[in-house]
């Protein structure tokens, strides 16, 4: 049987049809490689695949980042364990690999005081989860609220909430930011209730539990949110001094250290 003919021209157009992008843009060079060095016809077609479910991985998480709302600057890599002594570093490495607490939609709560790190610790564990292979959404909860109070107007509220399932975590940034306003409203109650024991919130707060009566709209309603995201919690407390105002004071002495001794009268400014 002779062997099959195929018109090259139409390779592009075939390969498009398919959605195999990669191999459309490699496969000539390949296969010109593969004539001159004489590969196994299988060889050609496995690096080709390789090729192209490398380039599929690599456009999913892109586009996972994109989705996540994440800051691309607050990782792992930039944040600074030594300034936060009370918080583990082990503990936030095995977090970052998800794995059984995501599995069981734990939990995590960072509280502590302005500029302590919060927001940014929960975006680096977020950035290692997307790196992981997970789906994160990070966003102000406020925000978030909003959406939920629109969507529920619109008698949309459900299907609202069964979006945001394809997260395996949401962060909610500075929850006991909520408007009192917003908090006439049970979006958020429904949210923690809905993700309970299945899928995971990260949630960062000036004030613990003590300072959330505003959030909620009774007191009912704030002690059975509260009961469901301690249940299967870990909960970090940066009770440090601002990081920015730690850096602007250390900047500070710094200049102060450079200047000549007899200048030392001028007003002290320190950034926030
Ligand atoms: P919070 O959310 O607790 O108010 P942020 O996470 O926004 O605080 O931190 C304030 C600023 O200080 C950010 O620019 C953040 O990147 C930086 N920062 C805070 N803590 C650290 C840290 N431990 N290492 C590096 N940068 C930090
Ligand atoms: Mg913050």
């Amino acid at each position: 049987m002779s062997a099959p003919t195929y018109d090259i021209g139409r390779m592009g157009l075939m390969l498009n049809e398919l959605r195999l992008p990669t191999i459309g843009r490699l496969w000539s060079d390949f296969a010109q490689r593969s004539d001159k060095e004489g590969w196994q016809a299988s060889q050609l077609l496995g690096v080709l695949f390789e090729h192209e479910l490398a380039e599929r991985a690599k456009r999913r998480l892109e586009r996972h980042r994109v989705e996540s709302q994440l800051d691309p600057t607050k990782t792992l890599a930039t944040f600074d364990f030594s300034v936060v002594p009370m918080v583990s570093k082990a503990h936030v490495m095995a977090l970052a690999t998800g794995d059984a607490w995501l599995e069981k939609g734990a939990t995590i709560l960072l509280f502590g005081p302005p500029g302590g790190g919060k927001s940014h610790l929960g975006s680096a564990i977020g950035h290692a989860l997307i790196d992981a292979g997970y789906r994160v959404l990070c966003t102000r909860t406020s925000d978030l609220v909003q959406k939920l109070q629109a969507a529920r107007k619109s008698l949309q509220l459900p299907s609202a909430l069964a979006k945001l399932d394809r997260f395996d975590l949401i962060i909610l940034d500075d929850l006991s930011y909520v408007r009192k306003d917003q908090a006439e409203t049970s979006v958020l109650f429904e949210l923690i209730a809905e993700r309970y024991e299945r899928k995971s919130l990260l949630i960062t707060a000036n004030q613990p539990f003590s300072g959330w009566h505003n959030v909620f709209p009774d007191p009912g309603m704030t002690v059975a949110a509260i009961d469901r995201l301690v249940h299967h919690s870990t909960i970090f407390e940066l009770n440090v001094e601002s990081y920015r105002r730690r850096n602007a004071s250390d900047k500070q002495k710094e200049r102060r250290r450079q200047l000549p001794t007899d200048d030392h009268n001028g007003a002290t400014t320190i950034a926030n």
